[in-house]
């Protein structure tokens, strides 16, 4: 009888399964994190976790920091250390349309890190970026390797309003949160299987709570 599944087959041999053909999504190997800096001048590592979370943190955000995003030259440099397929550089126009889905990411995350809606005008803004063309996926194997195709700014942009719909339709959306220090209102996009991130970095906050939690342990010795 042809059909019956071999001895082979039911141990799990995987002879016959094709081999896996990997592929790059837009979001696929982009770095994410940045140096912040705070307005006291010192600076630290910050990775939000989200490609578009650490674009609203280049100056639309509360707190630390503020706009980094002076002129389209800027704005470039933010983009190719993240799409190194944006190669022909960025215009004033770009500059103005980044701001503006910048803001709306920036004002979605917070809401979202609440718990609370995202206001209509700003679901209005991130759809309507995320609606023009992003940066096409593609199949690893071919005999172009070298590099991605070139892409226009308006691409890197729609793919970080696709990301953050990806991330804030999400279900359940606890993922998106502030960071635990009290004092601290950094928010982040945990990316981790077990969902139990807590600090904006441990080199800034997780590290602040080792050294009193040490303290606080150290006094009730003593005292005891
Ligand atoms: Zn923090």
């Amino acid at each position: 009888m042809s059909g019956a599944p071999s001895a082979g087959q039911q141990n799990g041999s995987k002879s016959d399964v094709t081999d896996y053909i990997g592929y790059m999504d837009a979001t696929d190997g982009r770095p994410t994190g940045q140096q912040m800096s705070m307005r006291d001048g010192r600076t630290w590592w910050f990775d939000s976790g989200s490609l578009s979370i650490d674009f609203a943190y280049t100056g639309a955000m509360d707190g630390p920091g503020s706009e980094t995003l002076h002129a389209a030259s800027d704005l470039a440099a933010w983009l190719i250390g993240r799409f190194p397929e944006v190669a022909d550089g960025t215009s004033e126009r770009d500059l103005i349309d980044a701001r503006a889905l910048r803001g709306s990411l920036a004002r979605a995350a917070i809401a979202r890190s609440r718990g609370t809606e995202i206001h209509s005008d700003d679901v209005d803004v991130i759809n309507l970026f995320a609606a023009t063309p992003d940066i096409a996926p593609s199949l690893l194997g071919g005999t172009r390797q070298a590099g991605r195709s070139r892409a226009k700014a308006s691409q890197a942009l729609s793919v970080m309003a696709r990301e953050a719909i990806e991330l804030f339709a999400a279900n359940p959306t606890d993922r998106i949160r502030q960071c635990a220090a009290d004092d601290c209102e950094l928010v982040f996009y945990d990316e981790s299987r077990s969902n139990n991130r807590r600090w904006c970095s441990m080199q800034r906050c997780g590290n602040r709570a080792k050294v009193r939690a040490h303290r606080e342990r150290t006094a009730s010795d003593s005292a005891g």
